[in-house]
């Protein structure tokens, strides 16, 4: 069924998105792999664990194991704060042994706010009407790019509403566009995908122009609120259709996925849990290469969006901090993103238990990068941002808090990703590539685009975590810091 107000060339076009045959495929027995009973009964029978079999988790998480359903219930039913700080020790420990202490950067690029969907949580919906429509022509995307070129981004994820507007042949326009993109020393090396979820056919077009990970958030895996929060007669009713979205993107060569849901819809001991059945899935389809990262955005509040104040399921600053921790001791290896939804204070916190990629000067206004923009055009932002500050002070802040901003996109290029990057992550290698990498970026950054202040925090920190680096290693990232000073770009290990 489609609502009457959709021009018909729209409605026409949104008959062909959806490929039931895309779907059924991965179904077993007719059922999709999120059992809510199962979920619900999972979380009610661990309620109250036992100490030792609470540490008996965490030192399978430790030993970088993935968990399973049962045991993720276990840690998200933990009461005892003594316990928790257990967690997330344990937490920032694995963090540490499969990635080091590295934060990867990228900022988001909104491209078109046209959008078919009514997600009663997002100012982007179709009914919005206080929302101002734009997308991005090509040069508009060029002079986005330049924008953040400048401001020494590497990597990107590119946003789309869903739309005839910005089908896939707009969105691989777009992404060919940024790569195409140079100033000065400086390029876009990595353009992720956050965009609706398509048939593999046109999953393949985004393959072929180089796309990093695809990523797509599931919102809520629980069946009912999915349907309560996306209303019947839109494509993304179709929770299926959205739930294999990134099955079908690895079955057209697309092999770094990314899961995420938003928390605020639905419990969120629920939504943990259903994170990590979609990793299992993935892991069982996917000959064990699950997602690349996950995401964890809590609601916020957008303009004429009443629904968010409305939600019974806002989650706390405190289960904020718990989620993050049982994800990262749920699933060891999978990279785990914070986003600048997240207010400054609040990403200090959480970073330590277990993220590993961030956002910096972000803009989420179509065009805001390089347009001028007024305080009412902020406001008609998809969602308000809680960190806006420039890519400058967040470096200065991580490096002051000890971690190395990467702008690394050596695995993808070298072609460590899917099989290849799980093999490496599970056994808690990345390290040994990423860190080398992380500092000959971070070294880049320093001298293209660093304030003389963050330059000097900066400078000291590389010198810290070379000497942790193994023996065999320096002489090769010595030289390369070398030739990087001298002018040289884009060396990797
Ligand atoms: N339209 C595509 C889709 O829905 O998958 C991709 C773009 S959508 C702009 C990206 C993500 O923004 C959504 O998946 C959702 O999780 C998140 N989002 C929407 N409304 C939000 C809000 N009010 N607060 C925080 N995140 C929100
Ligand atoms: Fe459209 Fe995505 Fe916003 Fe839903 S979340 S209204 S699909 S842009």
């Amino acid at each position: 069924m489609l609502t009457r107000d959709v021009p018909l060339n729209v409605r026409e076009w949104m008959q062909g998105v959806i490929k039931e045959e895309e779907i059924n495929r991965y179904l077993v027995n007719g059922r999709d792999f999120i059992n809510d009973e199962e979920i619900e009964e999972l979380l009610r029978k661990h309620r109250n664990p036992e100490p030792q079999r609470v540490r008996d988790i965490i030192a399978k998480s430790l030993a970088l194991e993935r968990l399973e359903p049962e045991e993720t219930a276990t840690l998200l039913n933990v009461e005892d704060e003594e316990l928790w700080e257990e967690i997330f020790q344990a937490a920032g420990e694995v963090k540490r042994k499969v990635y080091g202490d590295r934060i990867v950067t990228f900022a988001p690029l909104y491209c078109s706010n046209f959008c078919v969907n009514n997600c009663l949580y997002c100012g982007f919906r179709r009914d919005n009407h206080l929302q101002k429509r734009r997308r991005l022509t090509i040069e508009e995307v060029r002079r986005e790019a330049e924008a953040l070129v400048s401001m020494g981004h590497k990597r990107l994820i590119m946003v789309y509403g869903e739309h005839p507007l910005s089908d896939v042949d707009y969105i691989a326009r777009t992404i060919q566009t940024v790569y195409e993109t140079k100033v000065g020393n400086g390029e876009i090396r990595r353009v992720n995908v956050n965009a609706a979820p398509m048939d593999i056919a046109r999953l393949r077009i985004l393959k072929e122009v180089g796309i990093g990970t695809f990523q797509v958030f599931q919102e809520t895996y629980h069946h009912e609120t999915y349907r309560k929060v996306h209303p019947e007669g839109t494509l993304k009713a179709h929770y299926r259709w959205r739930l294999y979205a990134l099955h079908r993107a690895q079955e057209a060569g697309i092999d770094d996925v990314a899961i995420g849901a938003l928390f605020g819809l639905y419990d969120w001991k629920f939504e943990v849990m259903g994170l990590l059945y979609h990793t299992i899935d993935l892991e069982r389809h996917f000959g064990g290469v699950g997602p690349h990262t996950i995401s964890f955005p809590r609601l916020e509040p957008a303009i004429n969006t009443p629904f968010v104040q409305e939600t019974r399921y806002k989650v706390s600053d405190r289960d904020f901090k718990r989620l993050v921790a049982v994800i990262r001791l749920s699933v060891p290896y999978t990279g785990m993103i914070i986003t600048a939804r997240e207010p400054a204070h609040i990403r200090r916190e959480v970073i330590p238990v277990g993220c590993t990629q961030t956002d910096a000067s972000t803009r989420i206004g179509i065009g805001a990068y390089s347009d001028r923009y007024t305080e009412q055009d902020l406001k008609r932002q998809q969602f308000q941002i809680g960190d806006p500050r420039s890519l400058d002070e967040v470096v200065r802040e991580l490096a002051e808090m000890g971690y190395i901003t990467s702008f690394c996109t050596a695995d993808y290029r070298c072609g460590r990703t899917g099989k290849y990057f799980m093999g490496i992550a599970k056994k808690g290698k990345i390290h040994h590539f990423c860190m080398p990498n992380a500092i000959l970026t971070f070294k880049e950054y320093l001298i293209d685009y660093a304030s003389p202040e963050t330059r000097s925090v900066g400078e000291r920190l590389i010198e810290q975590k070379f000497a942790e680096l193994d023996e065999a290693l320096k002489p090769l990232v010595r030289e390369y810091l070398e030739r990087i000073e001298r002018g040289e770009r884009d060396l990797r290990i």
